[in-house]
């Protein structure tokens, strides 16, 4: 694609976003993980009788299988489905993986589910100058990590980063660039466009809107008074404009960690001694995803099951380790000497936002 240089004066404000999507994840770590499975249609939740597939297989979709399909509507369309159990802790296990390699790149990453998100990469810690090239990195190195495959799409914002990690599906990337961006958006029918669903869509058609060039015809004015607050979005996502920023942390508003124990314990030390894992474990968290916490909540369970916390908040984030194992054991001192014998200890760090955040520097091209 041509430099941002042909934007004169825009190319300070142009971003650079990359939309990650693991293909067919559940189905794919299926039969990652059982060669039985590799080459044949495997859906992922639900059985032959009752519930709704989560994931399906590639080999599986060209039959005609979706998730959130009825499992027996699958089975129909597909007679040799192979229904597997899912396996959530594996699922968030890679999915941490992941992350761990996001942030290799960038602290400004918005998790959207388990296997996909969003990367502001306009500044990127390794100095890379192209987004596509970070892109190429990251699908490698979780190849090589997880033996998954992940596509992505880069562009110059949210809405069309999403719209382009479709494009070369599966195990591909694909670039809209400010010029492209446009006329990208011009034939997509509206029902495509992400945060347009199935009702939204059918009020569209009904008033002569199908494409994003039938949206960019219509005014804001138009658009406001049909579709309320949304009606700024949609007129300006069918230009191409959308300037929301990758927002970090948008699900994960707190790490933490707990930890029950084999025996119920009281003594002080004996409970120190149980937060110190926890503290580590929360911190290193933190230091993979980039993340800075204000706020330190302990929780206590006791043999009765009765569950108490307590919270302190900092004026400037926790600035290290030790500093979150302090605070930690403050708490804890705080509740001494205890009512009942403890048998769950867990901390956890909140007011979350990513660390080391600075201006952005003049960069050319994604
Ligand atoms: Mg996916």
């Amino acid at each position: 694609m041509s430099e941002s240089d042909t934007m004169p004066g825009a190319a300070a404000a142009v971003r650079k976003i990359i939309h990650i999507d693991m293909d067919a994840f559940y189905a794919s770590v299926e039969q990652r993980d059982n060669p039985e499975l590799r080459g044949k249609p495997v859906a992922v939740g639900g059985s032959a009788e009752r519930g709704v597939v989560a994931a399906a297989s590639y080999e599986a979709r060209r039959f005609g299988v979706r998730s959130a399909m009825p499992s027996v509507t699958a089975k129909r369309q597909c007679p040799d489905l192979i229904f597997v159990r899912p396996r959530f802790e594996v699922y968030k296990a890679i999915s941490r993986q992941i992350r761990d390699i996001f942030a290799e790149h960038t602290p400004v990453i918005e998790p959207l589910s388990l296997d996909e998100a969003y990367l502001d990469v306009t500044e990127n810690l390794q100095g890379i100058p192209l987004a596509r090239d970070i892109a190429l990195k990251i699908r490698a190195k979780i190849k090589a990590e997880t033996g998954l495959t992940a596509s992505a799409g880069i562009s110059y914002n949210k809405f069309l980063a999403k719209l382009a990690s479709d494009h070369r599906k599966p195990n591909g990337q694909f670039v809209i660039s400010p010029e492209m961006g446009p006329a990208f958006v011009e034939t997509l029918p509206v029902g495509k466009f992400h945060g347009i669903g199935p009702a939204t869509a059918a009020k569209m058609n009904a008033l002569g809107l199908f494409t994003g060039r039938d949206i960019r015809n219509q005014s804001l004015e138009f658009m406001n008074a049909n579709f309320g607050k949304s009606g700024a979005y949609y007129y300006w996502i069918s230009r191409g404009v959308d300037e929301r920023p990758v927002r970090a942390n948008r699900i994960r508003k707190s790490v933490g960690a707990e930890n029950t124990f084999s025996t119920d314990l009281d003594a002080f030390d004996a409970l120190v001694a149980e937060l110190r894992p926890l503290v580590d474990k929360v911190w290193r968290h933190c230091e993979a995803a980039g993340n800075r916490g204000r706020t330190v909540t302990l929780k206590i369970k006791f043999a009765d099951f009765e569950i108490i916390t307590r919270s302190r908040s900092v004026a400037a984030a926790v600035a290290g380790r030790d500093d979150l194992e302090r605070l930690a054991c403050g708490l804890l001192e705080a509740e001494m000497p205890l009512p009942k014998r403890v048998r769950l200890l867990g901390v956890s760090l909140s007011s979350l936002h990513a660390a080391g955040e600075s201006e952005p520097q003049l960069t050319l091209g994604i």
